[in-house]
């Protein structure tokens, strides 16, 4: 289990943080303004073989845990919002299988040869026309037929389908299923068709390609992952998801600060000896700024505390109310402080930081920032933990 301290000589880190600064950040603002995929940073990523930084080492992957990975979105994100937030996205896939596909020689095969091999981007589909932002239903269902399986989804957002090399699905167990009753499906490229369905001309994160789009595929029933996604949404996409993304717009929060501190610093070298007066604004916004690493960062220590051991118990755990309640404020703390760290640093920087060709700009952070109270929606958070802290007690 990677340390806090251990994450400072992390390899993984450290090739993470090049690719940031020299492909990533040289490149985000073409990504911003065309709304394409940041194909020059995850083919930097593919090349050192970070693809495969979730998957276990006993399948020949990095084995990284949640801490390191959290620091790898982070870093990612200074760079380019929206490739930390595809790399983000695609580790929480990546740890759906690699947690839940164990007992399976087909995600076994997968793992080895497909995500570490031939180093492959997942994508995801959880989002469906009908379900409005409830990721725990679904209104499609798998057909079966002996060992073949089939399913069609019209799904409202899926980010870089089109440039994924597989895409794993969420959908009813079974025709007559309830709406909850639900499994995740892995469809590999060659097996559907991902017809577009919208645009994705939005405000921010429009690296991330994220369109609507009709999905058709079809495979063994072996593609289906073990067990339910009740189960792996607990214990694996939730933390995942909220860890990963509170990590990552971290980055996005202090690339943000990071220019405010510059201009500070060139407008303090013009006076020397005096403290400009927007230094003291600088220093208010690293207070909050530390309180959402230490966020996040606490979170992703006790998730790879507990699942060290991969025991029953950690399991258990991972489905309490009380750790749902953690992720839930874990994810609403960090998506509405991250813009608001975002609106200081161009309070702090002023005219300079609105302006798109400054290098001083936040325009795209704060942009992308805004997304995270979206991505589902804070307010459907809020009424899930409203309901579990009428009958939670925390002892
Ligand atoms: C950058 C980005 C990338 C994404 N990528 C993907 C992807 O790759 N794959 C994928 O499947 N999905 C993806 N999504 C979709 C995402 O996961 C959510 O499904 C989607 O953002 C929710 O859409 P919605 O706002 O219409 O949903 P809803 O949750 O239905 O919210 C709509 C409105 O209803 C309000 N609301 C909802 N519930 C309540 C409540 N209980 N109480 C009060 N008000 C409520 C909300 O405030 C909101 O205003 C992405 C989203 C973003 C922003």
């Amino acid at each position: 289990m990677t340390t806090r301290s251990a994450i400072k000589t992390s390899t993984l880190l450290a090739q993470t943080a090049a690719i940031a600064s020299d492909v990533a950040a040289r490149h985000a603002a073409d990504v911003d303004s065309k709304s394409r995929f940041p194909q020059e940073t995850f083919d930097a990523l593919r090349q050192a073989r970070l693809l495969s930084a979730a998957v276990p080492a006993a399948y020949g992957g990095v084995g990284a845990g949640m801490l390191e990975l959290g620091a790898q979105c982070a870093a990612l994100a200074q760079g380019c919002g929206s490739s930390g937030m595809v790399l983000a996205m695609h580790h929480i896939q990546v740890a759906c299988m690699a947690r839940h596909g164990r007992d399976s020689a087909f995600f076994e095969r997968y793992l080895r040869e497909n995500l570490v091999e031939r180093q492959e981007l997942v994508a995801s589909i959880t989002s469906e026309n009908g379900t409005f932002g409830d990721t725990r239903s679904s209104v499609c269902a798998i057909a079966i037929d002996k060992d073949r399986m089939s399913l069609e989804k019209d799904a409202t957002t899926v980010s870089y389908g089109a440039h994924a090399d597989a895409q794993l699905v969420t959908c009813r167990r079974t025709a007559d299923a309830a709406a909850s009753d639900q499994v995740l499906v892995l469809f590999e490229k060659g097996s559907y068709t991902l017809a577009q369905t919208g645009t994705w001309d939005t405000l921010g994160m429009r690296g991330t390609c994220s369109p609507g789009a009709k999905f058709a595929g079809n495979g063994a029933a072996g593609q289906i992952l073990p067990g339910s996604f009740a189960d792996s949404s607990a214990q694996t996409m939730v933390p995942y998801s909220h860890i990963l993304w509170s990590a990552l717009w971290s980055g996005i929060a202090a690339d943000a600060i990071g220019r405010a501190a510059a201009f500070v610093r060139a407008g303090a070298r013009k006076n020397p000896g005096s403290v400009p007066p927007n230094a003291i604004r600088l220093a208010r916004a690293h207070v909050e700024l530390q309180a959402m690493r230490n966020n996040w960062e606490a979170c992703a220590i006790e998730f790879d505390e507990m699942t060290a051991s991969d025991d029953q118990a950690a399991r258990e755990t991972l489905g309490t109310m009380g750790w749902a309640l953690k992720m839930n404020q874990l994810k609403m703390a960090c998506s509405e402080v991250a813009p608001r760290l975002c609106h200081e640093a161009l309070q702090i920087i002023g005219i300079m930081g609105y302006k798109n060709d400054s290098p001083f700009s936040v325009g795209r952070h704060y942009r992308d920032v805004l997304s995270a109270a979206l991505m589902v929606s804070n307010e459907r958070i809020a009424a899930k933990s409203a309901s579990m802290l009428l009958v939670f007690k925390d002892d």
